[in-house]
């Protein structure tokens, strides 16, 4: 999956993108924003992103206290801060989790269940557990070992499915070889799949018409950060890249059901390139270190870039480090909006996952 080459003209230093002040749903006050056509320049507090096709034309930073100060004129992206909007998520999740409890007396609760000893899943379980205590949270796991049966973990599900107390239940992927990954996810209640890996969930996320309780939370992460950022998605093309039923399939679902027009990128498509560059919004979830160079990318695209890849580096002292999918330098030389990675998009499943679990609670208890 992950390549550990990377070209040497292609790095993850942020120095050529800009931080913008991301828009909270309750506070849309930016320091500085892109604009691209006049219209954007009516309404200085709920900016929107106007994609233009020629950035140096359209591209022009401007003081949001005086929105006729137009000043600058550059090709710099502006980097999307996942790990602020994740804070301020959190922060709105905490602040729910107290009302929900003060009014009713519930507390929402998460189950875990981790089947082996993978080091990375192990990891990740810790993180979640330490995330929900943050928001409070209650967390509830079990640990088997990686020899157990597929009966063994349903039980557990099972368990966590008629608890009360357990409003979320997820199962840490990958599932040991031997397992039936759709026959455990299928166990899940659906009214408490916070990872909305549960076939219901997928069929109605892509049915028109239909909602599912919850969606996948990498995806839905991806989706809240163009949100936050008041970036359109509505009648905008978008390009996929990868077609996991984890991240790039809803991904694709999610871009198409706000109406933008989606087409999807997979490693048998022919001449990615050609494609990807007629896209407004690129979501890349391929897991290839520096698939998407910058001359793949439409002159103001908005990139969101979902890999996680581990590449060669000597002056690391772990001797890796995580780059995305996408080369970062010279798409942030192209695009308007960019996620970094790390601190883009990686921060948003742990907030989203949360975020799903208190809304899970609210919807067992009714509770608006
Ligand atoms: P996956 O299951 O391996 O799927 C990768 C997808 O990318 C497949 O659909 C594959 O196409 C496609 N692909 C592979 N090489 C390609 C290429 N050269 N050109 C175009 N498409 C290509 O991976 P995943 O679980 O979706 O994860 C993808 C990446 O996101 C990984 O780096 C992973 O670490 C990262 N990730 C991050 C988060 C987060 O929280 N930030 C969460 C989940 C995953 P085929 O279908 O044709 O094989």
């Amino acid at each position: 999956m992950a390549s550990t080459l990377l070209s040497p003209d292609c790095s993850t230093s942020a120095t050529t993108a800009r931080h913008l002040i991301p828009l909270t749903r309750k506070l849309l006050c930016p320091t500085t924003r892109l604009v691209s056509f006049e219209r954007c320049l009516s309404s200085p507090w709920t900016p929107s992103l106007c994609l233009s096709s020629s950035v140096s034309k359209y591209r022009t930073a401007v003081s949001a206290a005086d929105p006729s100060s137009m000043t600058t004129t550059d090709t710099t992206a502006n980097i999307i801060d996942g790990k602020l909007i994740s804070k301020q998520i959190k922060d709105e999740v905490a602040a729910e989790v107290v009302r929900l409890r003060e009014a009713t007396g519930v507390v929402p609760g998460l189950a875990v269940i981790l089947v082996g000893s993978r080091k990375d899943s192990q990891t990740y379980v810790r993180n979640k557990k330490k995330a929900c205590e943050a928001v409070g949270i209650k967390s509830f796991d079990a640990n088997l070992p990686e020899d157990c049966t597929e009966d063994e973990v349903l039980r557990h599900i099972e368990e966590f499915n008629k608890n009360p107390e357990v409003h979320g239940i997820l199962v840490q992927l990958p599932l040991p070889m031997h397992m039936n990954e759709e026959r455990i996810l299928t166990g899940v209640s659906i009214e408490k799949d916070v990872d909305g890996f549960h076939p219901l969930n997928i069929g109605r996320l892509a049915m028109q018409g239909r909602d599912p309780l919850f969606v996948p939370c990498t995806p839905k992460g991806c989706i809240e950060l163009l949100h936050r950022y008041n970036i359109d998605i509505k009648e905008k093309r978008a390009v996929v890249i990868g077609r996991s039923n984890i991240v790039g399939m809803p991904a694709a679902l999610l871009l198409q059901k706000a109406n933008a027009t989606v087409t999807m990128v997979h490693s048998k498509t022919m001449s990615p390139g050609e494609i990807i560059r007629q896209a407004d919004i690129v979501i890349s979830a391929a897991g290839v270190a520096n698939l998407v160079r910058g001359n793949w990318l439409k002159p103001g695209a908005v990139v969101i870039d979902v890999g996680i890849n581990p590449v060669d580096d000597a002056n690391s002292p772990r001797g890796y480090r995580l780059v995305g999918d996408v080369c970062y330098e010279e798409a942030s030389k192209v695009a308007s909006y960019i996620t970094p990675v790390p601190g883009g998009v990686g921060p948003m499943t742990i907030a989203m996952l949360l975020s799903n679990t208190l809304l899970s609670a609210k919807r067992i208890h009714n509770f608006k």
